[in-house]
This record gives C-alpha cells, sequence and structure tokens, in this order.
C-alpha cells in the first residue's frame, strides 16, 4: 500500500494498524507529509473553523524531585535558579490574563512537594472564586488518585500528563529507575476515571526514539482516547545527561501533528513553544498541520528566564500582554482568530 493511501485510510477510518503505521513512519517524503498536513488542516477545520483556543500558562515553580534526563529542571541541575510562586502570585497572573481574554489556565510546575494537596486545592478554589467561567488546567506530574480527586472537586476540569513514551524501555531510557511507565500510565488512567478532560502525549525525536517506536505512540494514544496531546520537539538542555543529542526536527514534528489530528479529529492539540523555539514560524506550521491551541506565557517576566526545560526558549522576556498580541498578530497572519472561550472538548461534530 502506498503512503497516501495509508494517510487517506487513516482519514477515513481514525485508525491503522501496528504494521501499516510502522510502515508509513519509517519512509516518507515532505510531499507526503504535506498531502497529510492538508487533510489535517481540513479536518481541524471542519470542528473548529477558523478559531484558535488560547490558553494563560503560568509556570509556578520550578522546583522538582525528579531527574528525567531530558529536562532542563531536573533535580540534579545546580544551575538552575529556583523559584516558587505564591498563591497571591498566581491569583494576580490569573488576574491579568482573564483581562487580556484568557478563559483557560494552565498551572504548571515541576513535581514540588511544597504545593501540598491541602495548598494547592486552596489556589485551585481561589481561581474558581476569582474566574467561575473559566477552566482551570493541571499540570503538575505525578499525584495519588486521591489527591486528584481533590484538586478537580476544587474545581480543576483538565490535566496535562505527557506519558513521554509508550514503550517501558524507551522509557527507561530516558528516566531514571524509579520512574515507570506503568505508574505514568496508572495516574492517565486515574485522571480520565474521575472525570479530567485528559491530555497526554510525547517527545518528537527523544534519544533512541524509532519509527517502531512512534508507531506505538500512536496505538497508545488511539486505545487511551485523551482530550489532549501535547507533542513537540525534543529540545536539548546544556546542563543535563542529553546535552549533546540532537533537536527533535522540524518536518518530523509537523508530519506526526498531521497524522494526530487524522485520527483523532477532535482532540485538542497545541502548536508548542517548544516548535516555536525549533523553528521562527514553528507554532503557525503546527497550526498549520492540525494543530487549534496555542498557550502563550502569563508567568511574571521575573521568573520567566528561569522556567528552561531545554535551551534557547522563546517568549522568556514578554509581558503577558505582549505574549498574547504577539500570538495574536502571527495565527492572523495564517488567517485564523484567538477566541476568547474556556475551548473545551467536544464531540465530534
Ligand atoms: N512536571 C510536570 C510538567 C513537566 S514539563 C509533568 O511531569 O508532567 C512539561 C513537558 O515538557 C514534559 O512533559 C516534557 O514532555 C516536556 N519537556 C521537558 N523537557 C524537554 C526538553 N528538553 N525538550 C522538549 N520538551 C521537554
Amino acid at each position: 500500500m502506498t503512503n497516501r493511501t495509508l494517510i487517506d485510510q487513516l482519514n477515513r477510518n481514525a485508525c491503522l494498524l501496528r504494521h501499516e503505521w510502522i510502515a508509513l513512519l519509517s519512509s516518507w517524503t515532505e510531499e507526503e507529509s504535506a498531502y497529510a498536513r492538508g487533510l489535517a488542516v481540513e479536518a481541524a477545520r471542519a470542528q473548529f473553523g477558523n478559531q484558535i483556543y488560547v490558553r494563560g500558562l503560568i509556570e509556578f515553580s520550578n522546583y522538582c524531585k525528579n531527574n528525567c534526563l531530558y529536562c532542563g529542571i531536573r533535580r540534579d541541575n545546580g544551575k538552575a535558579v529556583r523559584y516558587r510562586l505564591s498563591q497571591a502570585d498566581i491569583l494576580a497572573c490569573c488576574q491579568t490574563g482573564y483581562a487580556l481574554g484568557f478563559r483557560t489556565f494552565v498551572l504548571q510546575s515541576g513535581e514540588d512537594a511544597c504545593y501540598t494537596e491541602e495548598r494547592m486545592t486552596e489556589i485551585i478554589a481561589a481561581i474558581k472564586k476569582n474566574h467561575p467561567d473559566c477552566a482551570i488546567t493541571l499540570s503538575l506530574g505525578e499525584r495519588d488518585a486521591k489527591t486528584y480527586q481533590a484538586f478537580f472537586d476544587a474545581g480543576a476540569d483538565r490535566y496535562l500528563l505527557r506519558h513521554e513514551t509508550a514503550t517501558e524501555t524507551h522509557y527507561a531510557r530516558l528516566h531514571p529507575p524509579e520512574m515507570t511507565l506503568a505508574t505514568r500510565k496508572a495516574c492517565l488512567t486515574a485522571l480520565k476515571q474521575i472525570g479530567y478532560q485528559v491530555g497526554c502525549g510525547f517527545m518528537v525525536g527523544s534519544p533512541g526514539q524509532t519509527p517502531e517506536l512512534l508507531a506505538e505512540e500512536f496505538l497508545f494514544i488511539k486505545a487511551l482516547e485523551p482530550h489532549m496531546i501535547g507533542i513537540g520537539p525534543f529540545l536539548p538542555h546544556s546542563d543535563t545527561p542529553f546535552h549533546g543529542e540532537p533537536p527533535g526536527g522540524l518536518e518530523l514534528t509537523l508530519f506526526l501533528l498531521s497524522l494526530l489530528r487524522l485520527m483523532c479529529k477532535n482532540v485538542l492539540l497545541p502548536a508548542t513553544t517548544a516548535l516555536g523555539t525549533l523553528h521562527p514560524l514553528g507554532r503557525e506550521l503546527g497550526i498549520q498541520s492540525g494543530a487549534n491551541v496555542v498557550m502563550p506565557n502569563l508567568s511574571p517576566v521575573e521568573v520567566r528566564g528561569s522556567y528552561l526545560l531545554y535551551d534557547n526558549k522563546i517568549c522568556t522576556g514578554d509581558e503577558a500582554a505582549e505574549c498574547r498580541a504577539c500570538l495574536e498578530r502571527r495565527m492572523n497572519s495564517i488567517g485564523y482568530q484567538l477566541v476568547t472561550d474556556r475551548g473545551d472538548w467536544r464531540p465530534l461534530r
């Protein structure tokens, strides 16, 4: 079967078999990628029109107990300048964001035990009280099901927890021995059961990734049926064990975005900051590959430059308003509109 046939089949049936995924991902051309991207843009248009959902990202702590080999805020990176935002700081970010038209706030951090269940629950409830019309997305890593439930009860709506890779041996290559894929998957299952809109995802071009492993990503995601999928290129950070590894490819990231859109027609799919860091027009190209979400940074400018997962991260000096205006211009330039909307997951039209 030719790759175009496989892409058409994916578009029609929203699935492929393992050997078909491997064939498609093992060898493809830029023309085939352009074909998939064209279909993905059509699929996104059918579901979302020319509307792009925006999420205000608040990176509230870069302390982390974990030691993921790829990540710049890993525990052993003694050069990272650590910070934590207080509840008042976080509420101020939301206030600014609300005035700018954000209706989703994404609270992201390292795995920082300082934000206990009690403290985090208070923060969530306070945001909900100030902004009852807004959605709250959490991205704080692994916690137990009881804590996830408490956050949900306090008003959290969505949870982002990238699985990072769907294969145990590859997971072990990217993480220290105390972290397991089984735990990650158990967290995703618990989050779904509780009723969150759930996001999984992986890095494109992480060390050791192969077409066969990428095939597993698609099979895993298809089975999980997430509401959101976060993918972006792996980018090296100079103070991590992966400092010398090459970054993930632009073309591959765009191709994978388009295939994810064809497999999951109504999924919420961001054009990530990592993609914008890899290429000056990365986020525009992401939208032109089927993505429908952007996540401008709402973190206070004083701490922006310290939440560095990888080198050369963009937008570390801009005020929230500049970040939003910049993305708005960028989206307008390719024929899309940012909308003031919670941007919840909805069934396929
Ligand atoms: N502690 C939270 C948030 C992690 S940071 C959690 O565990 O979910 C969010 C995502 O950034 C990670 O899931 C990872 O996929 C991505 N990331 C981390 N380091 C990266 C790097 N060097 N290049 C690209 N993406 C990276």
